[in-house]
């Protein structure tokens, strides 16, 4: 199999830095990543930017069946090239964040997200999936290895936000394989990291996850303030319920949001729909 590389030269493909195009294509760390997904015959893949289709291909010769997304219609040709022959795969050229998810979703089942993401909308992608998907198994994104540190981080740490609360709901997010920068075309100015999240039905109960979501965007609204003034800000509520909801959620008055575990998330979550103060 010629190199995707050659293929793209040969196609006079110029890389567009504006959609994140940074391409892998070494063929031994597409196989770890395809088996670090925990890809099998029986996985539907869902992958987000298919690029010149180095990964795609790896998928498809070990999923059940691929569906790919690529924003830049200008890769057809070069991926009619790299996919010939995979005949499990379907390419649809467009903006995923545009994509109708609902109506994907009852197309393919259940599904595995892999895909190398481009970094620019690394974050809207993942809250898609987070917020909106209801027949995603899991994720496998090779992001930068910074904001990997930061779907990972731990409760208190500078590095925990408002995303890795998000992800927590949904499942463990592992860190499981750096990938150094010298391993993409062209090579960006950082490493990247792959990180994996298997989605656990109920991790943390919680009586509604859109209360849970409004309880996190709440205590990060402002970060070094206590919780108990964005709860005043977020919800309009005056300090003395501010300090009630506080109480009845077990926390002390002068806690900061942004220290909050995810299981004291769902804890205010709880009391936030419980008083009808968030959905
Ligand atoms: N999967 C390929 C690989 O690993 O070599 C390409 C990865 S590259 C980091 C990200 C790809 O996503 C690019 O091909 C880019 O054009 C595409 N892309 C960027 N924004 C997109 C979007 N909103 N929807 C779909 N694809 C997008």
């Amino acid at each position: 199999m010629e190199d995707v590389r050659e293929v793209l030269a040969r196609h006079g493909f110029y890389f567009k830095k504006k959609f994140g195009q940074n391409f892998l294509s070494d063929a031994n760390l597409l196989s770890a990543v395809v088996r670090d997904a925990g890809v099998g015959a029986e996985t539907v893949v869902l992958e987000v930017g298919a690029g010149a289709g180095a990964l795609t291909r790896a998928l498809s010769q070990a999923a059940q069946r691929v569906l790919a997304y690529e924003i830049d219609a200008s890769l057809r040709p070069v991926l009619a090239e790299t996919l010939a022959g995979c005949e499990n795969v379907e390419v649809v050229f467009g903006d995923f964040l545009r994509a109708d998810l609902p109506a994907l979703e009852r197309e393919l089942g259940r599904y595995r997200v892999v895909a190398n993401l481009p970094y620019y909308v690394t974050t809207p992608v993942m809250m898609r999936f987070l917020e909106e998907a209801r027949a995603c198994d899991g994720l496998s994104v090779m992001v930068q290895e910074e904001v990997a540190e930061r779907f990972t981080a731990a409760a208190g740490t500078p590095q925990y936000g408002a995303v890795t609360a998000a992800i927590a709901l949904k499942g463990e997010a592992r860190i499981v394989r750096r990938v150094p920068r010298t391993m993409f075309t062209p090579r960006p100015n950082v490493d990247s990291a792959i990180v994996r999240i298997d989605f656990e039905e109920g991790r943390i109960p919680v009586q509604s996850p859109s209360a849970y979501r409004a309880a996190v965007r709440c205590a990060f609204s402002g970060r070094r303030k206590t919780l108990e003034n964005n709860l005043m800000n977020a919800f309009s509520l005056s300090r003395e319920q501010a300090k009630s909801v506080l109480r009845e959620a077990g926390f002390a008055d002068m806690v900061r949001g942004e220290t909050l575990a995810p299981e004291e998330f769902a804890r205010l979550a709880d009391v936030l729909s419980a008083r009808g103060i968030a959905e």
